[in-house]
């Protein structure tokens, strides 16, 4: 099971940061191109860890470039289709984050928000929750 994350319960537990990274990465295999992901969960929770492993399943080579995109707002990794990577952490302002325009790439490729819950997105979205359950282990829940 262990090696399987796909075949994992939910919500599950992960004790590394590669186990993370694997969960996603298997959950992005499955993907369509056109998914919107929503990370919650709070700082140093797993949020950007969680969106290498989608990049990675994505077929991204180099996921080192994923980071949260604090300066930028958004980031766009080109890979099997464009990722949008969204960190809201920052964004205190709600028309902020419309001038991004960012609905305008729905259905474009991926979309991964994390501190989605900032705002309310109008779109239907796979929410991933992380929290942090101790040192290295922590708890997601995909909904
Ligand atoms: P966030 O984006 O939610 O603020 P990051 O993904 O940047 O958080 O950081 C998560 C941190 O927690 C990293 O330093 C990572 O190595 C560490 N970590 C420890 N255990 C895990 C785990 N099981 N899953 C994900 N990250 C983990
Ligand atoms: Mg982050």
């Amino acid at each position: 099971m262990k090696n399987n994350p796909a075949a994992r319960t939910n919500p599950m537990k992960t004790h590394s940061e590669e186990e993370t990274r694997a969960v996603a990465e298997s959950m992005a295999r499955g993907f369509k191109g056109d998914e919107v992901v929503f990370l919650i969960g709070d700082l140093g929770a797993g949020k950007t860890v969680f969106a290498k492993g989608l990049a990675a399943g994505l077929g991204l080579s180099d996921v080192n470039q994923v980071c949260s995109p604090t300066f930028t707002l958004m980031n766009v990794y080109q890979a099997r289709v464009p990722i949008y990577h969204l960190d809201l952490y920052r964004l205190a302002n709600t028309p902020e984050i419309r001038d991004l325009g960012f609905e305008d790439y729905v259905g474009d490729g991926i979309i991964v928000v994390e501190w989605a819950e900032k705002i309310d997105f109008p779109m239907p979205a796979i929410k991933v929750r992380i929290e942090v359950a101790s040192d290295d282990t922590r708890t997601i829940t995909i909904e």
